[in-house]
């Protein structure tokens, strides 16, 4: 009797040990789940020089455009926007963490280079629609 009652405790241990591993599982997966869902697709790449919003495009184009700041134009960043996400290509910054930066595609993301003070973000709208630079 003593043999089966350390037997039966020793079951409910492990049964207790998988339905916490299972508990443990499914609060993570959920939480996966839950961030996903907070993330939301951008509409719109918007690149700001010096703060100053200057290019606009649907994340549904495929766009490569050069940008070009400095005050003679030496700076150069190579914005790609193809399947839905933004990143840049190519840049003559000293850092090259722009270039580094993964893709872009969600409301609130960015890549910033510091170095020529560009910022392209992820929108869900434009701030402004009659930008002279939509495409
Ligand atoms: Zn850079």
């Amino acid at each position: 009797m003593i043999f089966m009652k350390n037997n039966s405790d020793k079951n409910r241990k492990i049964r207790n040990d998988i339905i916490l591993a299972a508990a443990i599982l499914v609060i993570a997966v959920a939480g996966l789940l839950f961030l996903n869902a907070t993330k939301e697709s951008g509409s719109y790449v918007v690149v700001k020089i010096d703060g100053v919003e200057k290019y606009s495009y649907s994340i549904t184009d495929n766009v490569t455009q050069e940008i070009i700041t400095g005050e003679n134009g030496e700076h150069t960043n190579t914005l790609v926007i193809k399947d839905g996400k933004a990143s840049v290509s190519t840049a003559n910054c000293p850092d090259g963490i722009c270039v580094g930066h993964r893709e872009i595609s969600f409301v609130g993301e960015t890549i910033v280079c510091l170095p020529h003070k560009v910022v392209i973000e992820v929108q869900k709208e434009t701030e402004n629609q009659s930008l002279d630079a939509v495409v």
